[in-house]
């Protein structure tokens, strides 16, 4: 090794002035322990904000803003205003802000000032002109379910809001298409019902002032592109009854919501992201655990868990009087944190140790409202919670929240840690880092965290194989013309065409048809990604606990695997492929797995290609070719390696998008690698890579993958590519290519900032690797990374 990581030694860390308040005592209380002080790798003094009010517009209905105040509203925030001005005017608008900044007014206020204007009208009534809607739009029945009751309390009658989906009564049905002016549904709904069944809402549709999309950011990946196409389909059949609805979306806080929303809607968005809600102080520690004694895969270091951190944090806090939240990402952990902490507990007082509870998402009502009672009461001091907490529990004005792992977006970061703060009182904050780059990186930089956001909402409308069944549908509901296809995107032509060959649709001087008997919309399963899923299903009862992807599922549910549904933990007995079926048992081992796969690359056509003087950078049509081989079981509470099992599954085959990037011989000569070094570093840099690129993309590291060579045969040269992992591609491996400097330099910094010696789980090994993390070069990758961003600076953001 010729360069040694820059790590930023222990004594060289910035020195934690001493904040004020009841906060930053709490905090300089956590760094008395023995090696304690090491561990905070940053303090970041996130100040108060006072409001910022705007006005309501001359057109907001008195009644309306009568309601309003009688439900403690005065006045809008000035988002709130220019969001609601713009809707009104006819102009589509995103609304990015932060949590509990009010986004729901923003739409409520056009679409109710319009339901009362009608209402005064002289010929309002059965024969009048038709009545003004909105079709609401959430990712889950329970978050419209939260919608139709903050609507239905602002008690304005003549609305008739109505949820409208699997749950509705058939008998329910007519009387919602009929009379109500406010329609709750979600994607699902207006896939398989709505859209198929236009004529029935021809009303609806005719007077659709409004389409609302919440918490749009949730749409990212292959599902956002499947309910990108949905929307096209919505905005076509609108159109036809003579009806140009205004979208108005929801998002929270990424980069560029204006084209994510535009991507999403296919229309020109303006992006209202100046939040004017006002917010507490918070003072946010990151938390690194240090390296133990432990080794895992090649005698690598393995750092402390995050789960062991975070009680030994808790406890401390709960000592101090604090009451803490802790987040972690499965029951199992949420268990485990809290019998941790009640252990430590004990020893100190053991009346303590009683007031520490463990929360996890399938709790009754009941069961929520008096551990919400109890938190607010001080009766329960500390609680270990998976997510369910961020949505189902309403509970606010802790003193501290811990989280065990970056939650991976921004947007869930500042929900968990909006939990904390009291009125005149600063909340904690503290990120403890996971044994991953990507948590490594954040510990280090925390400019990525608190500076604006990198990260954007990602999906891809144009992906072939979405586009096909929802043309199909398309056609169905109405025969499709060629202005039609322009709606659909620059691939829709060809896809039409290919329809049309293969018979699915027929071609007349009026369009395209849809002319087979079984329903089109069946073709597309908009929260899948293509394939028959396999069932999951318990082996003694027959219960099906759930479906995993095709393409997942050799990873997913081997036999040998854990697998975690709602929290809860089970081994797979059998995989049967023919009859796409697993069959599992629940178990509680104290260990998980990891698949590993081989996989072989090729590129079937380069869409866009750059060059410098030893490097090139490209995007393009890729074909994945892979198998998992082996799966590997590693310790829950240490990270430890217990062993290695190989597994027969068959080949598959992926055609997808990909980035590359690539350095000729002399580029590798420059930055002394031998040729012997090279398969490591590239491997490293890979690796690392594929473990950052989603603090740009809102994917997860599974949706991704890799494949990385000293010499490719298609490009002649040392080649890492990044793909990504459902057919067509779903957008992730497009925006690292837009952001490859960005990426790839924090990609570097986080293989350079980790303090192991020769690479860790921290920065260049994966959990997934299907060379079982051998070679790699952690020194080399840094060397190989340093090439190319120097020689390609231009590209990128
Ligand atoms: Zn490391
Ligand atoms: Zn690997």
């Amino acid at each position: 090794m010729t360069s040694a990581p820059n790590q930023l030694p222990a004594a060289s860390r910035p020195p934690f002035d001493e904040v004020e308040g009841l906060a930053g005592t709490r905090l300089a209380g956590l760094l008395q322990g023995p090696g304690r002080r090491e561990r905070l790798t940053h303090v970041e003094r996130v100040a108060a904000r006072a409001g910022r009010w705007g006005q309501w517009p001359d057109w907001v209905h008195p009644e309306l803003i009568a309601s309003l105040a009688a439900a403690g509203v005065p006045a809008p925030w000035e988002h709130q205003a220019r969001a609601a001005e713009l809707a009104r005017s006819g102009q589509s608008v995103v609304v990015a802000t932060g949590t509990a900044s009010g986004k729901s007014l923003c739409y409520l206020v056009p679409a109710l000032s319009a339901v009362l204007e009608h209402r005064d009208l002289p010929s309002s009534g059965p024969f009048g002109p038709d009545r003004p809607t909105t079709l609401y739009i959430a990712p889950t029945k329970a978050l419209a379910a939260d919608q139709l009751r903050a609507v239905n309390s602002l008690g304005i009658g003549e609305v008739r809001a109505a949820t409208y989906d699997g749950d509705t009564p058939v008998e329910s049905r007519d009387w919602v298409r009929h009379h109500s002016s406010y329609v709750l549904t979600n994607p699902d709904m207006l896939h398989r019902s709505i859209l198929p069944g236009h004529a029935r809402w021809a009303g609806f549709l005719r007077g659709l002032n409004y389409v609302v999309v919440d918490e749009c950011h949730r749409y990212r990946g292959v599902f956002g592109s499947h309910v990108a196409a949905v929307l096209r389909r919505l905005r076509r059949v609108c159109e036809h009854y003579g009806g140009t609805p205004t979208f108005v979306l929801a998002s929270a806080t990424v980069s560029d919501p204006a084209t994510s929303a535009g991507r999403l809607t296919g229309l020109p968005v303006v992006a209202v992201d100046n939040d004017a809600a006002p917010r507490g102080e918070t003072l946010f520690a990151l938390w690194e655990p240090p390296l133990t004694e432990l080794t895992g895969e090649h005698d690598a270091p393995v750092r402390r868990t995050a789960t062991a951190e975070v009680a030994e944090l808790m406890t401390d806090l709960i000592i101090d009087g604090a009451r803490t939240v802790a987040f972690v990402r499965s029951r199992r952990a949420a268990e485990t944190v809290s019998l941790a902490t009640r252990r430590l507990l004990d020893e100190v007082d053991p009346a303590l140790a009683v007031r520490v509870a463990a929360y996890r998402a399938g709790y009754l009502p009941e069961e929520r409202r008096a551990l919400e009672a109890d938190l607010q009461s001080g009766r329960i001091l500390g609680v270990a919670s998976t997510n369910a907490l961020e949505l189902g529990v309403d509970i606010a004005g802790l003193d501290a929240v811990l989280l065990a792992g970056y939650p991976g977006t921004r947007a869930s970061l500042w929900q968990q840690a909006g939990r904390a703060g009291r009125a005149g009182q600063g909340a904690l904050a503290v990120l403890v880092a996971r044994d991953d780059p990507l948590d490594t990186y954040l510990t280090h930089h925390p400019e990525m965290l608190f500076g604006s956001p990198v990260e954007a909402t990602v999906l891809d409308p144009d992906n072939p194989h979405v586009l096909r069944p929802h043309l199909c549908a398309a056609a169905a509901e109405l025969p499709l013309t060629d202005d039609d296809i322009a709606l659909f995107g620059p691939n829709a032509p060809a896809v039409a065409d290919h329809l049309v060959e293969t018979g699915l649709l027929r071609r007349r001087s009026t369009g395209l048809y849809w002319t087979r008997p079984e329903r089109a919309s069946d073709l597309a399963d908009i929260r899948g990604t293509g394939g028959t899923p396999v069932e999951l299903v318990e082996a003694e009862t027959g219960r099906l606990l759930g479906l995993v992807d095709a393409g997942a599922s050799h990873a997913a549910a081997h036999a040998g695997a854990v697998y975690l549904h709602q929290g809860a933990s089970y081994l797979v007995d059998s995989l049967d492929l023919e009859n796409h079926v697993a069959l599992l048992h629940p178990a509680d081992p104290d260990w998980t797995t990891y698949a590993r796969d081989v996989t072989d690359i090729r590129v079937l056509e380069t869409e866009q290609t750059r060059g410098w003087e030893s490097t090139t950078l490209s995007f393009g049509t890729v074909e994945v070719s892979s198998q998992v081989v082996a799966f590997l079981r590693k310790r829950i509470a240490t990270g430890e390696v217990l062993g290695e099992e190989p597994l027969d599954l068959p080949m598959r085959r992926l055609r997808t998008r990909a980035v590359w990037w690539t350095v000729t011989e002399d580029g590798l000569r420059h930055a002394d690698l031998a040729p012997a070094d090279v398969p490591g570093a590239a491997h490293a840099a890979e690796h690392a890579s594929i473990g950052l690129l989603p603090l740009f993309a809102t994917c997860d590291r599974w949706d991704i993958g890799g494949v990385s060579t000293a010499h490719h045969l298609d490009t002649g040269a040392m080649t890492v590519f990044v793909y990504d992992g459902h057919p067509g591609g779903a957008g992730f491996a497009e925006r690292g290519h837009q952001t490859a400097v960005a990426w790839l330099t924090a990609t570097r910094e986080a293989i350079a900032s980790c303090e192991c010696a020769e690479g860790c789980p921290s920065c260049v090994q994966s959990p997934k690797c299907g060379n079982g993390n051998d070679p790699l070069d952690k020194a080399g990758a840094v060397r190989l990374l340093d090439v190319f961003l120097r020689s390609a600076p231009v590209v990128g953001a």
